[in-house]
């Protein structure tokens, strides 16, 4: 644990965090534990955003020019440093977010994995392939990947380490400038990860911040961009891919989501109530893959919901800068306000309240217990709509077909659960669902940690992947050089008219078809 422990921040502390950070107007970011200020900081009006990725770009030439390797090595120093210093980013990421510190230390956790992969694998994945040539052997090919220039990179509040730097990491190493906008309300952690990235030896105006309101910040960002990355709601996300698709610009959209779990007759009912606690109420469920609608097979369903109801009641809930609390508070007043309409909806229609189900002005003033809900029917609002707080509603089900048809029946596809003692049948299961993740006797990080593998949104929850191969070639241009070798492509050849040339190379397809080469 560290100092930072009183509402207002330091004010060298804010200076040193925000140096390079253009912004003629002023803004404020808040304590989520107690609502109160905790740091004036710099607001960019429009023609400020134009000039940073002005900066940026000036910037981009010389870091594209950079040997790859030693791009890469910034992100292994990063990692190094940040596993040392990581205490001073858990306290802010606990401040400005309410998030106990085991959830801020998973950001940690995904921030780590990234630099190390991103680090050691980015070479392989930029380096230049060959391809077969239209010709074999007169035809040399070679595929380059080149930086894409400046990324805008919008980002939400409620993982402000992994949404901001975890994901600008394979964009910088490809030889990108980012432009990034974080939320404002959480823009602290990203100002301390871009000093930290810095330190580690990122020339400074490679990776540009702005702070100010999204509906002025954020479409300015989009306009100036080479390519666009965003992480936040399915709505804001339409408008975002609204004027990326105007510039014919490419952009990775990170949305909503309402993300089922299933829990079949043959599942260990101790780990997976166990396992729905951190699936339902991890970063007091402000997590875009935690689970809001629960399945449990008729036949275990009693004993299932009993002790997840346990274990949910045991929950201690606090605001200290410190391990020991298993959830903390919402981030906002307007998360409560949503979270409080969810559920006063339900039990206003019927639905039956398991524990939880209020807030707890007494430990701060967006706390809101970790509530189970049954009895929710398709009117209720929490049915549909993705909640993002600590709401789960559990139904019951008797036909494997009925619940994965119930768990698809959204428009959203983010990410999915499958509890089993039988992992064949659960992987069968998991590959009829429609999501972009989904994780077997685990409610999320398996696959969220596991950072070789894509992970991202089937319809509304959004376009593109982050992690693996598609993480950081998404932010690459592909470039094809086909160099043609001692023979033309077309007559005249070898003395040849037009149509022996055509029956040549009729004959030569078919002797290619019969070899197997093409
Ligand atoms: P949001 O869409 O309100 O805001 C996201 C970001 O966009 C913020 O920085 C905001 O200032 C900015 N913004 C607002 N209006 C804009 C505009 N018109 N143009 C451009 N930018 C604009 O979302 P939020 O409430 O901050 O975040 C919560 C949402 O994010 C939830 O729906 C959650 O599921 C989703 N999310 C998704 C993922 C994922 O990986 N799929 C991860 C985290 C959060």
């Amino acid at each position: 644990m560290t100092t930072l422990r009183s509402d207002e921040l330091p004010t060298e502390l804010v200076a040193r965090l925000t140096e390079g950070v253009t912004g003629s107007g002023r803004t404020v970011c808040h304590n989520a534990f107690t609502g109160r200020p905790l740091a004036e900081l710099p607001e960019a009006a429009p023609a400020e955003v134009t000039a940073a990725f002005r900066r940026a770009r000036d910037a981009q030439d010389l870091w594209a020019q950079w040997p790859v390797r030693r791009r890469a090595a910034v992100l292994l120093r990063f990692h190094d440093l940040l596993l040392d210093r990581q205490d001073e980013v858990l306290d802010l990421i606990q401040l400005e977010t309410g998030k106990a510190r085991l959830h801020a230390h998973e950001e940690v956790q995904a921030v780590l994995c990234a630099a190390r992969h991103y680090g050691r694998r980015a070479p392989g994945y930029l380096r230049p392939r060959r391809h077969a040539g239209v010709f074999l052997f007169l035809t040399r090919v070679r595929e380059l990947r080149h930086p894409r220039g400046v990324v805008g990179h919008i980002s939400p509040w409620n993982y402000p380490l992994e949404l901001s730097v975890g994901d600008a990491l394979p964009a910088l190493v490809a030889g990108n400038a980012v432009v990034m906008k974080p939320d404002t309300e959480t823009a602290l952690t990203a100002l301390w990860a871009r000093r930290l990235l810095i330190e580690a030896g990122l020339p400074a105006e490679v990776w540009q911040i702005v702070l100010g309101a999204g509906p002025v910040v954020g479409p300015q960002v989009v306009r100036e961009a080479d390519y666009v990355t965003f992480t936040g709601s399915t709505r804001t996300g339409r408008e975002v891919a609204r004027t990326a698709a105007g510039r014919l610009i490419g952009a990775s959209l990170e949305l909503g989501g309402k993300n089922a779990m299933l829990v079949l007759a043959d599942a260990d009912i101790e780990r997976a109530a166990a396992g729905a606690v951190r699936a339902c109420f991890s970063s007091a469920g402000q997590l875009c893959i935690s689970i809001e609608r629960l399945y449990v097979h008729e036949s275990v369903a009693d004993a299932f919901v009993r002790r997840f109801t346990e274990h949910t009641r045991a929950m201690r809930l606090g605001a200290q800068l410190d391990y020991g609390a298993d959830m903390g508070s919402l981030s906002s007043r307007a998360q409560l306000e949503t979270v409080e309409r969810h559920v006063a909806d339900a039990v206003g229609q019927g639905a039956t309240v398991r524990t939880g189900g209020r807030a707890r002005p007494d430990l701060g003033p967006y706390f809101y217990e970790p509530t189970i809900l049954e009895g929710v029917r398709p009117p209720m609002l929490v049915c549909a709509e993705e909640t993002f707080g600590p709401v789960v509603s559990v139904y019951r089900f008797t036909e494997e077909a009925d619940a994965v048809a119930r768990a698809n029946a959204t428009p959203y596809g983010l990410n999915a659960s499958v509890w089993s003692r039988d992992g064949r049948r659960a992987r069968r299961i998991a590959a009829r669902l429609r999501a972009g993740t989904v994780n077997v006797n685990e409610a999320f990080a398996a696959a969220y940690g596991s950072v070789g593998a894509p992970m991202g949104g089937w319809g509304d929850s959004g376009l593109g992947r982050r992690h693996g191969a598609e993480g950081i070639t998404k932010y690459t241009e592909a470039q094809t050089v086909a160099q043609q070798r001692l023979l033309p492509m077309g007559p005249p050849v070898l003395g040849l008219d037009d149509r022996r040339y055509a029956a040549l190379v009729s004959r030569m397809l078919r002797v290619l078809k019969a070899l197997r080469v093409r």
